[in-house]
């Protein structure tokens, strides 16, 4: 990839943020990687978290095996068919290959694929080992492609090249570049959609594709969960899209746009008012006056089925207050579901949100609760300054919440729990409930019996408390 395409991927033309900045700020691009920052994940990492999800391509890591240790299976992204994206397939680069070049093997290996699995497409990945040392992917995948008749998309994101959030963007211009447009679907309609950033984690996709089902939606593609190669590249045929939950893929969506007029906007589908917001989006996007009636109706009856469900836990959980901490669109939309359930927020991260994400949550909660840094210790210090009675954010933060003795529940990509959609919603409220409710949190809260002092014999070591046996 070449310092142009990359700078023009810093530049994105979609993005609220950078089209209210000056024209020298435009230049400069968005923030660059600093030393370190692909702790979090690297480039290669973030294009393949956005692409294996094609579940029945072939993902094949250009490299050392560890690259492709790295990136395995990060993502709870399920599949309701093919398991062939769990394949952890890579050319194991070894010091040989280091010296000689690893195009022939990268080749190999691809016919090798081809040979024993039949996919309809296999995706091929650079990383740092083999960027560096020449090695010739577009070439290899062209000309393996040639030989093999399968489509062979090389994916030159390289982890050097910067953080997470660069790999998601270069992954949805290999789509536009490669993928998009190379299939004619026969059976294209009036109401075909497009998801953009909706990762299937946990199956939330399923819980959502009913209720657009109800509407006479018919999803095209979804990039990337639970995704077939034929229907990304049947993607142009989609009269609009939704970007979900990356604004890294904002690009996509915005090529799509300009090169096959499709519009498209930005939704959630975390809670009930962001849900309504998403139909009404569709609604407005495909302009039919039929569907709008219809979405109204649905959202009417789904709210009223979904409140009596709610009603038993807003009555335990009005009043209560919780501290969160996730990044980029969950950062805002999470504390919406919140809201909805009477749940005041306390706090918010937004280390990991965009400008637009940290306007979002500013509407909802004003400058006080933003949380600039998420150190353990500064988020157990925010949770017991304002006496908050959870910690909903990611798995790592799992053990600073059972530090501080704090109720938890995890909202990344790594739980195995759907929230999305209306039933995710009863589920989201269900699950918040047992944590907080939970009788563990009384039991730890108290002094431990060594801690108690028995009439007579103050704080001596082993001794039993009356009553504690
Ligand atoms: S691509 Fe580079 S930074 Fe990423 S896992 Fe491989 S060696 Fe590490």
């Amino acid at each position: 990839m070449s310092a142009s395409d990359r700078a023009a991927l810093f530049t994105e033309s979609g993005c609220e943020t950078n089209n209210t900045k000056s024209a020298k700020e435009r230049r400069a691009g968005c923030p660059k990687p600093k030393p370190g920052g692909t702790s979090g994940g690297c480039t290669f990492d973030g294009a393949m978290i956005t692409l294996v999800p094609i579940v029945d391509s072939a993902h094949l890591v250009h490299g050392p095996i560890a690259c492709a240790g790295n990136s395995w299976d990060s993502r709870g992204s399920l599949s309701s068919g093919p398991t062939l994206y769990k394949h952890g397939f890579t050319t194991d680069m070894t010091e040989n290959d280091v010296v000689l070049g690893g195009e022939q093997r990268l080749f190999d290996t691809i016919c090798e694929i081809v040979e024993r699995y039949a996919p309809p497409a296999v995706f091929v990945y650079s990383t740092c080992v083999t960027a560096m040392i020449g090695d010739d992917l577009g070439a290899v995948c062209a000309s393996a492609a040639e030989h093999t008749g399968v489509p062979v998309i090389p994916v030159e994101a390289p982890g050097f090249l910067g953080n997470k959030n660069l790999g998601n963007k270069i992954a949805g211009q290999a789509l536009l570049d490669h993928v998009i447009g190379t299939v004619e679907p026969e059976d294209a309609g009036a109401f075909d959609i497009n998801l953009i950033g909706e990762y299937n984690i946990a199956g939330e996709l399923w819980d959502v594709l009913p209720v657009l089902n109800r509407l006479g939606l018919r999803l095209r593609a979804c990039i990337s969960g639970d995704a077939r190669y034929r229907d990304v590249a049947a993607a142009h045929r989609a009269k609009a899209t939704m970007v979900v939950c990356s604004r890294a893929l904002l690009g996509l969506a915005r090529g799509l746009e300009d090169r096959y007029g499709i519009p498209w906007f930005e939704g959630s589908f975390y809670g009930t008012s962001a849900m309504a917001d998403t139909l009404r989006g569709f609604a407005r996007l495909l302009d039919d006056d039929d569907l709008t009636r219809r979405t109204e109706e649905l959202i009417t009856v789904e709210e009223a089925a979904t409140n009596a469900a709610l009603e038993p836990y807003r009555a335990r959980l009005t009043g209560r207050k919780a501290v969160l901490y996730t990044g980029g669109v969950k950062s805002w939309s999470i504390v919406s579901a919140l809201q909805d359930l009477g749940i005041e927020v306390v706090g918010s991260g937004i280390t990991k949100s965009s400008d637009g994400d940290v306007e979002k949550i500013r509407e909802l909660l004003g400058d006080a609760k933003m949380i600039g840094e998420g150190s353990p210790r500064e988020l157990l210090r925010v949770a017991e300054q304002t006496g908050a009675d959870i910690l909903v954010a990611g798995g790592r933060n799992l053990y600073t919440a059972l530090k501080g003795r704090l109720p938890f529940l995890d909202i990344n990509q790594e739980r195995h729990i759907p929230y999305a959609g209306y039933t995710g919603m009863v589920e989201f409220a269900r699950r918040l409930d047992m944590a907080i409710s939970n009788p563990v949190w009384d039991q730890v809260r108290r002094p431990a019996p060594w801690d108690a002092q028995v009439a007579g014999t103050p704080g001596a070591p082993g001794t039993l408390v009356a009553g504690v046996a």
